[in-house]
C-alpha cells in the first residue's frame, strides 16, 4: 500500500473514447483503489487534437461513474515545466541536436544493432565541426533540429504489476521536435511525476516505451514509478479496436439503446476474472470485487470485441 501515491488515466483527445481505452480508465481506477492510491486524470493534449474531444471524454467518463482526485491536469498547460526539463537535461549532457530526415532513419534504421523502430544514432557521432555546419544548413534554411535523449545506457529495468521485471531497449527520443513543439516521451515523463503518479496503468503497446520513460525519468532525478500494462481491445480481424469497429463508443452505443450497466457489464466479463467479476453491472461492485489478488490474475491476452 502507498497512501502517498496516484495511478492516473491519460487519455489523448483525439476523439471519442471506444470500449478499449474505458476499459483502460477502468483498469486505471481499479488499480489506484486495490493498492490504496489515489487517482488522477491527465489530458495529453500536446497533438492531434480533435475540437470539442477533450470536454466530451471527460463526460464519457463523468457518465461511467469514474472520478478522479484533484483537478484534471491539461498537459498543454504544462509548456514552461517542459521546458524547463529540456533544460536540466541540456545542462547534464542529456540532450543532442538530430538533423536527420524521416527518410535519413528510415535508411540507416537498417544497420545492425537498432531495435525496430529505434532512433539508429546518426546524429550522436557528429563532431563538432560536423554539428556546426549543420545548424549552419538548417539556419539557412529557417530550420531547428530535433533535441533527442543522449541515453547514458543501452537497457533499463522496469517493474511490471502484470509482466513482471522487464528490461528492454532504452532508445533516443526525440524529446523536442524539429517544429518546436515538446513529445510526448519528454512530456508524459515530467507530467507523471508532477503529478505524484507512482503507478503508470495504460495499454500494453506501451510496454516497450518504458525502459526509455522510466530511464529518462532517473536522468531528471524523478522517482521510477511502477507500471500496470494492460491488455488492449481488438476487433475481431485482431486489430486495434478503432471507430470504423461500428457501435464502440458511448455515444454510439447509448444512441443503440444500450445502457451504462450493460456497457460494464460487458467490460467486467472481458476482464476474464471469472463470475463474480463477470457479474458487475455497476461501476461500484465492479471496483469492489477487483482487489488486488483479483487484479494480478488478468489475462494478458487482448480483448477480442465482437459487440454488446
Ligand atoms: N495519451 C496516450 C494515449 O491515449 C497514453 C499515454 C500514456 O498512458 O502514457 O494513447
Amino acid at each position: 500500500m502507498n497512501p502517498q501515491g496516484s495511478g492516473r488515466f491519460a487519455p489523448s483527445p483525439t476523439g471519442d473514447l471506444h470500449l478499449g481505452n474505458l476499459r483502460t480508465a477502468i483498469l486505471a481506477s481499479a488499480w489506484a483503489r486495490a493498492t490504496g492510491r489515489r487517482c488522477v486524470l491527465r489530458v495529453e493534449d500536446l497533438d492531434r487534437v480533435r475540437a470539442g474531444s477533450t470536454e466530451r471524454q471527460l463526460e464519457q467518463l463523468a457518465q461511467l461513474g469514474l472520478h478522479y482526485d484533484g483537478e484534471v491536469l491539461i498537459q498543454t498547460s504544462r509548456h514552461a515545466a517542459h521546458l524547463a526539463a529540456l533544460d536540466t537535461l541540456a545542462n547534464k549532457g542529456h540532450l543532442f541536436e538530430c538533423f536527420c530526415s524521416r527518410k535519413d532513419i528510415r535508411e540507416a534504421a537498417s544497420a545492425p544493432h537498432t531495435p525496430p523502430g529505434h532512433y539508429p544514432g546518426t546524429c550522436i557521432g557528429l563532431t563538432e565541426d560536423e554539428r556546426a555546419q549543420k545548424r549552419e544548413e538548417f539556419a539557412r534554411q529557417g530550420r531547428q533540429p530535433a533535441l533527442r535523449f543522449r541515453a547514458p545506457v543501452d537497457t533499463w529495468e522496469i517493474f511490471d504489476e502484470l509482466h513482471g521485471n522487464y528490461t528492454g531497449p532504452v532508445d533516443h527520443v526525440v524529446l523536442r521536435r524539429n517544429d518546436g513543439a515538446i513529445a510526448y516521451n519528454l512530456a508524459v515523463v515530467v507530467d507523471d511525476a508532477f503529478q505524484g503518479v507512482d503507478q503508470v496503468t495504460r495499454g500494453d503497446d506501451l510496454l516497450s516505451q518504458a525502459p526509455t520513460q522510466a530511464c529518462l525519468g532517473s536522468a531528471l532525478g524523478l522517482p521510477q514509478p511502477i507500471y500496470v500494462h494492460v491488455p488492449l481491445a481488438l476487433n475481431e480481424k485482431g486489430e486495434r479496436l478503432a471507430k470504423r469497429d461500428g457501435a464502440v463508443t458511448l455515444p454510439q452505443l447509448t444512441e443503440l439503446g444500450v445502457e451504462i450497466p450493460q456497457i460494464i457489464g460487458a467490460i467486467a466479463q472481458s476482464l476474464g476474472l471469472g463470475e463474480q467479476v463477470g457479474a458487475a453491472r455497476s461501476l461500484e461492485e465492479l471496483l469492489d470485487v477487483l482487489d488486488y489478488e483479483t487484479l494480478k490474475r488478468m489475462p494478458l491476452e487482448p480483448w477480442v470485441f465482437s459487440g454488446i
